[in-house]
């Protein structure tokens, strides 16, 4: 099979969603016209086999994760996705693979109408890379350095269900495995709650690496510190029921890959609050990470975290 019948089977859209793409696959570049008052947020990230995934890995699931990893980017940011480019490099030309790593990437592309609109096939070791664009309206996009002193953050969703999922893939047996396999394997980017939140959060991050750390890359952006308290945490009941076997309460901090949004917001906007979301703490002026946990503060060192429990 050619590069070219690859993409034309697998990949080819016939009808762009988003008139914001004037041309897609086929030409040497893809062209968007940005309307008026827009910005383009642009991301990208890679997946490599051995690093990122297990070899052998789910394809579709595989195709729905390296999407929803990069939308999930978006969200952070409050963009609207219009479209993604897809790289792909190959250690052969697997048509089964490829028939459900395309459907696992169009199945997540199509829910939020996204358009695929060009990319690249190599061939050499497993590795997957999106990137991925949005439209923000001019000066509207939720950065990690707009955290204010006596902000109230937020998350959305609950914690360490990936992290769990992740455990689970490594052994650890749980009585409903379900949940926490799917959050792991095709997490959900948060894009409705990106745009809702955008008109009164005050800074963002999707949770990629952990809240602990994901945290604490807005406080340094914003040269704040937070307390956060350990009862407010979302916890659903597998990941609590970890915790009680197991005491490892790091999981829901430090577990990467919930894609989860971290945000916060100033009190005098709390009424505006319009998606399910938890209050996990509050910024302060004091800088670093704290914990309240059964009435004791402590502070969260990020490196080396799991050790201090
Ligand atoms: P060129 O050699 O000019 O870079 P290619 O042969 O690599 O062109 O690609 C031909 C067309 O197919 C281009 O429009 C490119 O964007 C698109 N394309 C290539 N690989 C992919 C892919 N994996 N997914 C989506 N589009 C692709
Ligand atoms: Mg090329």
């Amino acid at each position: 099979m050619s590069e070219f019948s690859l993409i034309q089977q697998y990949f080819f859209q016939k009808k762009l969603k988003n008139s914001v793409n004037q041309l897609g696959i086929g030409d040497d570049c893809a062209l968007m016209q940005v309307p008026i008052g827009n910005e383009l947020a642009i991301t990208t990230d890679t997946m490599v086999e051995g690093t990122h995934f297990f070899a052998g890995a789910d394809p579709y699931q595989l195709g729905y994760k390296l999407l929803a990893v990069n939308l999930s980017d978006l969200a952070a940011m409050g963009a609207k996705p219009v479209s993604v480019t897809l790289a792909l490099t190959l250690p052969e030309i697997n048509n089964t693979w490829l028939k459900e790593f395309s459907d696992g990437f169009r199945g997540l592309a199509n829910k939020f109408s996204v358009d695929l609109i060009g990319g690249d096939t190599t061939s050499g070791p497993l590795t997957l890379t999106v990137q991925a664009f949005g439209l923000l309206p001019n000066n509207q996009a939720l950065k990690r350095s707009f955290a204010k002193i006596g902000d109230l953050i937020f998350v959305t969703g609950s914690l360490g269900d990936a992290g769990l999922g992740l455990k689970i893939e490594q052994g650890y047996s749980s009585s409903f495995p379900e949940q926490a396999l799917r959050r792991f394997h095709q997490p959900e980017p948060r894009i409705d709650e990106g745009l809702s939140i955008r008109r009164y959060a005050n800074a963002c991050i999707d949770i990629s690496d952990g809240v602990a750390s994901d945290l604490r890359h807005i406080l340094d952006q914003s040269r704040v510190g937070a307390k956060l308290n350990w009862d407010q945490l979302p916890l659903s009941q597998q990941v609590s029921e970890y915790i009680k076997v197991t005491d490892d309460w790091a999981l829901p901090l430090t577990a990467g890959e919930d894609y989860e949004l971290c945000f916060t917001v100033s009190p005098t906007k709390l009424n505006q609050i319009d998606i399910d979301c938890t209050q996990i703490g509050v910024i302060e002026e004091q800088q670093g990470l704290r914990i309240q946990r059964f009435g004791v503060t402590q502070e969260l060192k990020v490196k080396g975290f799991e050790h201090f429990c």
